[in-house]
């Protein structure tokens, strides 16, 4: 597909987006999305095709799925977070006996459900790192779980070949999309069986709520997720649902602003003598780049710097007025931690910012005070 007309179908989505609600609207309906938080519903009678029960069907979800199905070009459930979204896929492809490969530097809490949980259940877990996914084949594996780019570290890899080698030998391909949303990457249309995604992040973009999302085409599958819903019981809270919708309706204004700042910021960054180096799948000089240009819509708005000391690296987050020290990432502020904190496996000075919605001048005026501050290294 030309880039221009990749361009038009998601500026189509992004449009059809903020109208195919007030499209089925009666006279007298309002526009905003209301609320429904009943548990109860009206039900005499015959119960079948009727909202019966809270915990099964919910006015203001259903709303959001039809929203996230416009972006995903594919049926939703929304779950209450990125981790349910997560395991209501794993569990729902997964069962004793089976084979499972992660990415050994993807989310953590994703490898951390598959070791503690799922293989206590009898599922065998594999780890491989995201920059040799492919080495070594997927023969024999039930479920490939791939994360492009991963956090932290934002390695690539391959979304059309790997999933086209899962799929020649058996296997299904499950991608969290979560870095990139489905304005910055399309893991379906690259062959990709199941999307998750956690919402928390840049589609609800105001650091105010917690949800996620399993995409499928896969018709049996979404049936299989939508049941592990209903029956696990972890289901989203109507009043988040409501917040994601609305911040669903600014995703694709506030993706582009966060990922044309992060362009323009990222040679910047990679340039200054404070810096010892940089990751961002935009810059020509990343070792992802040209698989980037070949598979991503954007280049994200997270971007990886390396400053070669734990304490370099806070000195830089606490000389910077418009970055908030804060973990999770895709607010409208610019947000920036040391991932070693958490035990990640990356240098102890390597920082993940996330940039936010500032105007790139102030904000690109902030980074360099607090980078001329530090000095060289
Ligand atoms: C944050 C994150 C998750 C988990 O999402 P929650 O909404 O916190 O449960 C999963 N995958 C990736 C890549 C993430 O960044």
């Amino acid at each position: 597909m030309s880039d221009s007309s990749k361009d038009l179908n998601s500026m189509k989505r992004a449009a059809e987006l903020l109208h195919h609600r007030g499209l089925g609207l009666s006279k007298g309906d309002p526009i905003a999305l209301p609320i429904t938080t009943s548990s109860m519903f009206h039900l005499p009678g015959d119960p079948a095709d009727t909202p019966g029960y809270g915990r099964v069907d919910n006015p203001t979800w259903e709303a959001l799925e039809n929203a996230l199905a416009i972006l995903e070009d594919a049926p939703c459930v929304a779950l209450p977070s990125g981790m349910a979204a997560i395991s209501a896929a794993l569990f729902a492809c997964l069962g004793a006996g089976k084979r499972l490969l992660v990415p050994s530097d993807g989310y953590y809490v994703t490898r951390v459900l598959s070791s503690e949980f799922l293989a206590s259940f009898g599922v065998a877990v594999t780890e491989r790192p995201s920059a040799q996914f492919g080495e070594g084949g997927f023969a024999g594996f039930d479920v490939v779980f791939v994360e492009t780019p991963s956090n932290p570290g934002l390695d690539l890899c391959d979304l059309r070949a790997i999933c086209a080698e899962v799929r020649a030998a058996g296997g299904i391909t499950i991608v969290d999309n979560t870095t990139m949303t489905p304005f910055g990457q399309r893991p379906l249309d690259l062959g990709a069986d199941v999307v998750v995604a956690s919402d928390t992040k840049a589609p609800g973009g105001h650091s105010d709520l917690l949800m996620g999302h399993v995409a499928t085409r896969d018709t049996a599958l979404l049936a299989r997720i939508r049941d592990w819903r209903k029956m696990s019981g972890a289901i989203p809270s109507p009043h988040a649902a409501w917040a994601l919708y609305r911040g669903l309706e600014t995703l694709e204004l506030r993706f582009a602003r966060m990922c044309d700042t992060a362009e323009q910021l990222a040679p910047v960054l990679a340039n200054h003598p404070a810096v010892q180096s940089v990751r961002f799948p935009g810059l020509p000089t990343d070792p992802s780049h040209n698989l980037a240009t070949s598979q991503m819509e954007r280049f994200g708005f997270l971007i990886g710097l390396d400053f070669g000391s734990e304490v370099r690296a806070e000195q830089f987050i606490e000389g910077c007025r418009f970055l908030r020290p804060a973990t999770s990432f895709g607010g409208v502020h610019s947000s920036a931690e040391r991932r070693a904190r958490w035990g990640d496996e990356v240098s102890p000075g390597y920082v993940r910012l996330s940039v936010g919605c500032e105007p790139v001048d102030a904000l690109l005026q902030d980074l360099s005070d607090s980078l001329n501050n530090l000095g060289q290294r």
